[in-house]
């Protein structure tokens, strides 16, 4: 079950001035008796952060698996009637960001193939970086049809490798192509009957698992357990294969884990309530913000922060720093996330359209503006600009994460190396082009501490530029996201 739209989704309003993007969030749910649909929507509502271009939800009753996914925003795609067909004992559900293939519907999420055994519904969050050497696989198992399916996902390729192998249910099938999958991914995938979950040898991507009283749940972030009220088991190990259905919960082990968790995700991409690895995202950002007080001291009047993602960072460098916090830059919330195209005039207001100055509080002040990361610094710049119409004296920004300089291959779009500002520029040209008095970034070593993960377990190649999984040369330095596109022959 499904509807299609015309066509290609109009993308968010302030596309130029967008910070990095998640590739996507993922959820499943096992709960005979519940309304597994719903659950599935509120998950996914909680994950909304993660992907806003397109949300799926499947189920199974145990005969058969229904899907309903559209364009747009977890609000927008389902309506209470959508959820009350939907029904079943288990779900998967996505919210989406392409980061490979165009924003159509047929890229949405979950996918869907029928299998020797039943029928597979798969959900991704991550990037493979070997999806060439799959499509090829695809290409010998099945040959006259491969990507004529219209998908153009390493989602799609994954899917159709688990249901054309030759084995004697899905699990089988799963343990068969999880070790040739290269790059991030955490999976969410069902059959009629079992609900799987998996994540890439490294677990790039986040995946937790959790207890509701009458059945389990996965979810990309713990926030999406807690708004169905399923308490935090545990992750979902990297090189780890979940199966949970009436006989309960089966692990498997597929690869030897080789942890390299993503250092952006505890900068930016995930919500402040969520666990990673038994950390708390808030107090990481706070005490990156500590730490930025002390390596990048300055004097002021007033720490503010660009709301919501540098507020704890700017608490802690107040806390650091003993300057004190306010508000200074009110959000418009809800703006960025219309789909209504603006017309030119509006266009032209920018950042405006995001966030507002508090004249009062700012003028004539020294200010310290916290924010998490500046990717293209067009943002940056135009609220330099802004701060300064509002009155400031002094304009002092502060980044708590060091200089993106390296495009992110494992499911997060920043953009190209050319467009990252802190690839060409050294920190004091870059302060020059966002118009600051100063500029200051945490160090890389004041990040990861910040963390309380050791160095070897994490990811930090957008920031120093050593990819922890393999890269194929024609994907590496120099080649922008369209091109990846390109090399895959999608
Ligand atoms: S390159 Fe950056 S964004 Fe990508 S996985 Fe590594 S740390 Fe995360």
């Amino acid at each position: 079950m499904s509807r299609r739209p015309d066509g290609l989704l109009n993308h968010n309003i302030l596309d130029s001035d967008k910070g990095p993007q998640d590739a996507c969030g993922v959820f499943g749910v096992w709960a005979p008796g519940e309304e597994v649909a719903k659950l599935a929507f509120y998950g996914l509502y909680a994950l909304q952060h993660r992907g806003q271009e397109a949300a799926g939800i499947a189920t199974s009753d145990g005969e058969r698996i229904l899907i309903y996914k559209d364009m747009g925003l977890v609000s927008q795609v389902f309506t209470e009637s959508d959820l009350a067909s939907l029904p079943g004992d288990l779900a998967i559900g996505h919210c989406r960001y392409s980061t490979t293939g165009s924003s159509t519907w047929v890229n949405a999420q979950p996918t869907l193939r029928p299998t020797k055994y039943g029928t597979l519904a798969l959900a991704h969050n991550g990037n493979l970086t070997n999806t060439g050497d799959l499509a090829e696989l695809v290409q010998k198992l099945e040959p006259s049809n491969g990507r004529e399916r219209g998908a153009t996902t390493d989602t799609e390729i994954m899917t159709a490798l688990i249901s054309l192998q030759n084995e004697k249910n899905v699990e089988a099938s799963a343990i068969a192509v999880l070790p040739q999958l290269e790059g991030a991914f955490s999976l969410v995938f069902m059959d009629e009957h079992t609900l799987y979950a998996a994540r890439d040898r490294h677990g790039v991507r986040p995946l937790v698992l959790g207890k509701l009283e009458t059945g389990w749940v996965v979810a990309s972030e713990s926030a999406g357990l807690d708004i169905v009220g399923a308490s935090f088991v545990r992750e979902i190990e990297p090189g780890e294969l979940v199966a949970i259905d009436e006989s309960g919960v089966r692990s498997q082990r597929w690869a030897t884990a080789e942890p390299k968790g993503c250092l952006f995700e505890y900068v930016y991409l995930a919500r402040p309530d969520t666990l990673i690895a038994g950390q708390g995202i808030h107090a990481t950002r706070v005490a990156m913000g500590v730490r930025l007080a002390t390596e990048s001291p300055v004097e002021a009047d007033l720490v503010i922060s660009v709301p919501e993602s540098g507020t704890p960072a700017a608490i802690g460098f107040a806390k650091g720093s003993g300057i004190p916090f306010g508000i200074g830059l009110v959000k418009n919330s809800y703006v960025g996330r219309t789909f209504i195209q603006p017309s030119q005039t509006i266009r032209q207001l920018g950042i405006r359209l995001k966030l507002n100055p508090l004249r009062e509080i700012i003028e004539g002040k020294r200010i310290v503006v916290v924010d998490d990361s500046i990717v293209r610094g067009n943002t940056q710049r135009a609220i330099v600009r802004m701060l300064r119409e509002a009155g400031a004296r002094e304009i002092h920004v502060r980044i708590s994460s060091p200089p993106v300089k390296w495009p992110c291959f494992y499911g997060i779009d920043f953009a190209t190396r050319a467009e990252l500002i802190a690839s060409g520029l050294e920190v004091e040209e870059i302060r020059r082009s966002i118009g600051a008095d100063s500029l200051g970034y945490l160090s890389i070593e004041g990040l990861i501490e910040s963390t309380q993960i050791p160095e070897k377990r994490l990811c930090s190649a957008c920031f120093t530029g050593e990819y922890p999984i393999r890269i194929p040369a024609d994907l590496s330095e120099g080649k922008t996201r369209l091109e990846i596109t390109e090399v895959h022959g999608h």
